[in-house]
Protein backbone atom coordinates (compact mmCIF):
# COMPACT_ATOMS: atom_id res chain seq x y z
CA UNK A 1 0.00 0.00 0.00
CA UNK A 2 1.56 3.57 -0.94
CA UNK A 3 2.46 5.95 2.47
CA UNK A 4 -0.56 8.19 1.63
CA UNK A 5 -3.09 5.50 1.64
CA UNK A 6 -1.48 4.38 5.18
CA UNK A 7 -1.40 8.24 6.23
CA UNK A 8 -5.09 8.64 5.21
CA UNK A 9 -5.93 5.27 7.37
CA UNK A 10 -4.22 6.54 10.06
CA UNK A 11 -6.03 10.42 10.20
CA UNK A 12 -9.45 8.65 9.94
CA UNK A 13 -8.80 6.21 13.06
CA UNK A 14 -7.46 9.39 15.06
CA UNK A 15 -10.67 10.86 14.43
CA UNK A 16 -12.56 7.93 15.24
CA UNK A 17 -14.32 6.83 11.90
CA UNK A 18 -14.05 3.36 10.75
CA UNK A 19 -12.63 2.51 7.49
CA UNK A 20 -14.31 -0.06 5.54
CA UNK A 21 -12.11 -2.24 3.14
CA UNK A 22 -13.51 -4.67 0.62
CA UNK A 23 -11.94 -7.85 1.33
CA UNK A 24 -10.12 -8.24 -2.26
CA UNK A 25 -8.44 -4.69 -1.09
CA UNK A 26 -7.80 -5.17 2.61
CA UNK A 27 -4.27 -6.25 3.60
CA UNK A 28 -3.36 -10.08 3.89
CA UNK A 29 -1.19 -9.21 7.17
CA UNK A 30 -2.35 -6.94 9.94
CA UNK A 31 -0.82 -3.52 9.59
CA UNK A 32 1.61 -1.88 11.40
CA UNK A 33 1.67 2.10 10.66
CA UNK A 34 5.40 2.97 11.43
CA UNK A 35 4.48 5.86 14.26
CA UNK A 36 6.37 8.43 12.26
CA UNK A 37 4.04 8.78 9.31
CA UNK A 38 1.01 7.96 11.71
CA UNK A 39 1.73 11.26 13.14
CA UNK A 40 2.50 13.37 10.19
CA UNK A 41 1.37 16.26 9.47
CA UNK A 42 -1.55 16.22 12.54
CA UNK A 43 -2.16 19.03 14.87
CA UNK A 44 -1.80 19.20 18.08
CA UNK A 45 -5.20 18.13 19.11
CA UNK A 46 -5.18 15.23 16.72
CA UNK A 47 -1.69 13.95 18.12
CA UNK A 48 -2.98 14.80 21.44
CA UNK A 49 -6.13 12.13 20.94
CA UNK A 50 -3.95 9.79 19.12
CA UNK A 51 -1.15 9.38 22.09
CA UNK A 52 -3.97 9.02 24.65
CA UNK A 53 -5.73 6.26 22.55
CA UNK A 54 -1.96 4.47 21.47
CA UNK A 55 -1.52 0.74 22.10
CA UNK A 56 1.45 0.68 19.89
CA UNK A 57 3.73 -1.31 22.38
CA UNK A 58 2.96 -3.06 25.68
CA UNK A 59 3.32 0.16 27.98
CA UNK A 60 -0.28 0.74 27.59
CA UNK A 61 -1.10 -2.19 29.61
CA UNK A 62 0.19 -0.92 32.68
CA UNK A 63 -0.48 2.96 32.40
CA UNK A 64 -2.70 5.06 34.06
CA UNK A 65 -2.62 7.74 31.21
CA UNK A 66 -0.19 8.68 28.96
CA UNK A 67 1.88 11.88 29.54
CA UNK A 68 1.82 13.47 26.54
CA UNK A 69 3.98 16.90 27.26
CA UNK A 70 3.12 20.34 28.65
CA UNK A 71 3.96 23.85 28.46
CA UNK A 72 4.13 26.80 25.75
CA UNK A 73 3.68 24.86 22.03
CA UNK A 74 5.58 27.93 20.71
CA UNK A 75 8.38 27.75 22.67
CA UNK A 76 11.81 28.93 22.37
CA UNK A 77 13.19 25.86 24.57
CA UNK A 78 12.16 22.18 24.27
CA UNK A 79 13.15 19.85 27.35
CA UNK A 80 13.03 16.10 26.36
CA UNK A 81 13.56 13.28 29.28
CA UNK A 82 13.13 9.86 29.16
CA UNK A 83 9.67 8.67 30.57
CA UNK A 84 6.94 9.38 32.60
CA UNK A 85 7.51 7.99 36.40
CA UNK A 86 5.42 6.99 38.75
CA UNK A 87 4.12 10.36 39.74
CA UNK A 88 4.19 11.38 35.93
CA UNK A 89 1.96 8.95 35.06
CA UNK A 90 -0.38 9.74 38.32
CA UNK A 91 -0.81 13.11 37.27
CA UNK A 92 -0.40 13.19 33.58
CA UNK A 93 2.23 15.42 33.23
CA UNK A 94 6.07 15.20 32.60
CA UNK A 95 8.76 16.11 35.45
CA UNK A 96 6.67 16.56 38.35
CA UNK A 97 8.32 14.40 40.85
CA UNK A 98 11.50 15.55 42.74
CA UNK A 99 13.61 15.03 39.76
CA UNK A 100 11.11 17.91 37.76
CA UNK A 101 11.17 20.36 40.86
CA UNK A 102 15.07 20.45 40.47
CA UNK A 103 14.41 20.93 36.21
CA UNK A 104 12.43 23.36 37.33
CA UNK A 105 14.95 25.27 39.10
CA UNK A 106 17.27 24.96 36.70
CA UNK A 107 14.93 26.32 34.40
CA UNK A 108 14.37 29.27 36.29
CA UNK A 109 18.11 29.83 36.45
CA UNK A 110 18.20 30.69 33.00
CA UNK A 111 14.93 32.88 32.89
CA UNK A 112 12.67 29.64 31.63
CA UNK A 113 9.43 29.29 33.18
CA UNK A 114 7.93 25.95 32.87
CA UNK A 115 5.52 27.63 31.49
CA UNK A 116 7.84 29.28 28.67
CA UNK A 117 8.86 25.85 27.85
CA UNK A 118 7.83 22.67 26.23
CA UNK A 119 8.55 19.50 28.36
CA UNK A 120 8.29 16.23 26.47
CA UNK A 121 9.77 12.62 27.35
CA UNK A 122 10.95 10.47 24.71
CA UNK A 123 8.36 7.70 25.99
CA UNK A 124 4.79 9.27 26.44
CA UNK A 125 3.69 5.98 28.82
CA UNK A 126 5.64 4.74 32.26
CA UNK A 127 7.98 2.10 31.70
CA UNK A 128 7.31 -0.83 34.88
CA UNK A 129 9.44 0.02 37.98
CA UNK A 130 11.01 2.75 36.00
CA UNK A 131 13.55 0.60 33.63
CA UNK A 132 14.95 1.55 30.56
CA UNK A 133 12.92 1.80 27.50
CA UNK A 134 13.00 -1.06 25.17
CA UNK A 135 14.22 -0.35 21.28
CA UNK A 136 10.77 -1.17 20.52
CA UNK A 137 8.85 1.30 22.56
CA UNK A 138 11.11 4.11 21.67
CA UNK A 139 10.58 3.23 17.86
CA UNK A 140 7.25 3.10 18.56
CA UNK A 141 6.89 6.20 20.37
CA UNK A 142 9.50 8.36 18.21
CA UNK A 143 6.98 9.39 15.24
CA UNK A 144 4.84 11.49 18.32
CA UNK A 145 7.87 13.06 19.57
CA UNK A 146 9.09 14.08 15.93
CA UNK A 147 5.85 15.62 15.62
CA UNK A 148 5.49 17.58 18.63
CA UNK A 149 9.09 19.00 17.41
CA UNK A 150 8.01 19.83 14.40
CA UNK A 151 5.09 21.54 15.99
CA UNK A 152 6.69 23.50 18.19
CA UNK A 153 9.93 24.38 16.33
CA UNK A 154 12.05 25.46 19.38
CA UNK A 155 15.17 27.15 18.78
CA UNK A 156 17.22 24.44 21.29
CA UNK A 157 16.30 20.93 22.25
CA UNK A 158 17.67 20.31 25.77
CA UNK A 159 18.09 16.35 26.00
CA UNK A 160 18.07 15.53 29.53
CA UNK A 161 19.61 12.65 30.63
CA UNK A 162 21.44 9.32 28.46
CA UNK A 163 18.69 7.97 27.59
CA UNK A 164 17.38 11.27 25.48
CA UNK A 165 20.63 12.09 24.54
CA UNK A 166 21.65 8.58 23.09
CA UNK A 167 18.22 7.99 21.19
CA UNK A 168 17.90 11.80 19.94
CA UNK A 169 21.52 11.35 18.56
CA UNK A 170 21.58 8.24 17.88
CA UNK A 171 25.09 7.48 19.70
CA UNK A 172 25.74 4.97 22.74
CA UNK A 173 28.27 7.89 24.01
CA UNK A 174 28.05 8.60 27.22
CA UNK A 175 26.49 11.63 28.87
CA UNK A 176 30.07 12.97 30.03
CA UNK A 177 31.00 12.95 26.27
CA UNK A 178 27.87 14.33 24.47
CA UNK A 179 27.62 17.18 27.08
CA UNK A 180 29.25 20.73 26.65
CA UNK A 181 28.59 21.07 23.17
CA UNK A 182 26.32 21.90 20.79
CA UNK A 183 24.85 19.28 18.47
CA UNK A 184 22.16 19.40 15.44
CA UNK A 185 19.17 17.41 15.26
CA UNK A 186 18.04 18.16 11.52
CA UNK A 187 17.95 21.69 11.65
CA UNK A 188 17.96 22.43 15.92
CA UNK A 189 20.38 22.70 17.79
CA UNK A 190 20.49 20.57 20.76
CA UNK A 191 22.57 20.78 23.95
CA UNK A 192 22.74 17.14 26.26
CA UNK A 193 22.75 17.66 30.32
CA UNK A 194 22.57 15.76 32.80
CA UNK A 195 19.26 14.33 34.23
CA UNK A 196 18.12 16.03 36.81
CA UNK A 197 17.20 12.52 39.34
CA UNK A 198 21.47 12.10 38.69
CA UNK A 199 22.12 15.59 40.05
CA UNK A 200 19.85 14.83 43.15
CA UNK A 201 22.18 12.16 43.54
CA UNK A 202 25.75 13.69 42.37
CA UNK A 203 24.94 16.84 43.44
CA UNK A 204 28.40 18.06 42.57
CA UNK A 205 27.53 17.56 38.70
CA UNK A 206 24.92 20.57 39.16
CA UNK A 207 27.80 23.18 38.02
CA UNK A 208 28.37 21.01 34.59
CA UNK A 209 24.71 21.06 34.12
CA UNK A 210 24.74 25.25 34.51
CA UNK A 211 27.51 25.08 32.30
CA UNK A 212 25.18 23.61 30.13
CA UNK A 213 22.12 25.70 30.55
CA UNK A 214 24.63 28.39 29.56
CA UNK A 215 25.18 27.18 26.55
CA UNK A 216 22.01 26.68 25.30
CA UNK A 217 20.73 29.87 26.50
CA UNK A 218 24.01 31.35 24.34
CA UNK A 219 23.49 29.17 21.36
CA UNK A 220 19.60 30.92 21.40
CA UNK A 221 20.79 33.94 21.85
CA UNK A 222 22.98 33.77 18.98
CA UNK A 223 20.60 32.39 16.55
CA UNK A 224 18.36 35.48 17.43
CA UNK A 225 21.09 38.19 16.76
N1 LIG B 1 12.21 11.57 34.32
C1 LIG B 1 12.02 11.80 33.01
O1 LIG B 1 12.93 11.58 32.20
N2 LIG B 1 10.84 12.27 32.63
C2 LIG B 1 9.85 12.54 33.45
O2 LIG B 1 8.80 12.98 33.01
C3 LIG B 1 10.07 12.29 34.82
C4 LIG B 1 11.25 11.81 35.23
Amino acid sequence: MIQSEHQRRAYLEALGIDVWLPRASADPQPEVIAADLQSQGMDWATLRETVAACTRCRLHEGRTQTVFGVGNPGADWMIIGEAPGAEEDRRGEPFVGRAGKLLDEMLRAVGQDRDAVFIANILKCRPPNNRDPKPDESNECRGYLERQIELVRPRIILAVGRIAAQLLLDTDSPVGRLRGRRHQLGNTPLVVTYHPAYLLRSPAQKRKAWDDLCLARRVVAEAAA
